[in-house]
């Protein structure tokens, strides 16, 4: 799989950029409905006994239906005909559990020395971004970065620095085992990388250890398919995408930066 060369090619072909054509228009659609916004707007009969009314007409006995429901109809058909991105998938979606995705935690290596404050801080910016729009939540144990290798079970991911390699970083997918969750920043990250930031490269890595795929191996077109292990969170293809190499026929320009697609496939996801 090609994930883990994940923004290496960025840096070489940033004087392609020009050349990739016009922005295309993103499709806006409408916001997906929290839980406790469709609970909330969900009518109720006013009497002892009243049921849960959905569609117009049809009741539901409890709120347990009425979670079922926006779950198996709400969630999925919202998912389906609205939301961005494409999430790995190997006979179900490769993705962290209710429970495990609001505590993901990390350690920071000290081995970055003088780079650390930049890591930590990119980290801090990146995972906000994330965490804005999904229910999702990265959390920084920096007791472990004394001892931050890919052994530390203190934490389930680690961020070491490489040197050397033929990638600025690279990351993982929620199935990796512990041994092989973790991110690693090539020196490289810490030169000149415009357009791109630090920041910028981890939004891309992060979005992988949440489950998510390169958003070009959804079209043969982009010139950089990689293989049908995916599930399309829309049927929209967003090529701006913060998944998406620009260099693949891509239409983000400046830093990579969650789009509106973006936002909306991490709630589908992750809701
Ligand atoms: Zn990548």
């Amino acid at each position: 799989m090609l994930k883990f060369r994940s923004v290496a090619m960025l840096a070489g072909v940033s004087l392609m950029l020009g050349a990739c054509g016009g922005p295309e228009s993103a499709q806006e659609s409408e916001a997906k409905p929290t839980w406790e916004e469709f609970k909330a707007q969900a009518y109720r009969e006013p009497w002892e006994g009243g049921k849960i009314i959905v569609n117009g007409d049809e009741a539901l006995d409890s709120e347990e239906e009425l979670a079922a429901y926006f779950r198996n109809v709400v969630e999925a058909q919202l998912g389906k005909s609205q939301d961005g991105l494409a999430v790995y998938y190997i006979g179900g979606d490769i993705k962290w559990s209710s429970t495990q995705k609001t505590n993901l935690t990390y350690c920071i290596s000290n081995n970055f020395g003088t780079n650390k404050t930049k890591v930590v801080n990119a980290m801090a910016s990146a995972t906000a971004a994330w965490q804005a729009t999904a229910s999702v939540k990265f959390v920084y144990l920096s007791q472990y970065d004394s001892a931050c290798t890919a052994s530390q079970t203190g934490v389930l991911f680690d961020i070491r620095p490489v040197s050397g390699q033929s990638y600025v970083a690279r990351a993982f997918f929620p199935n990796s085992s512990r041994s092989g969750r973790n991110v690693l920043i090539d020196s490289s990250a810490f030169g000149n990388l415009s357009p791109w930031t630090l920041t910028g490269i981890l939004r891309h890595e992060l979005g992988h250890t949440l489950g998510f795929r390169h958003e070009h191996t959804r079209s043969t077109s982009s010139g950089c398919y990689e293989d049908s292990q995916w599930r399309a969170l829309t049927t929209t293809y967003d090529r701006a995408s913060v998944m998406h190499y620009p260099q693949c026929n891509g239409t983000q320009t400046g830093d990579l930066v969650l789009t509106t697609l973006d936002k909306q496939g991490a709630r589908a996801l992750y809701p």
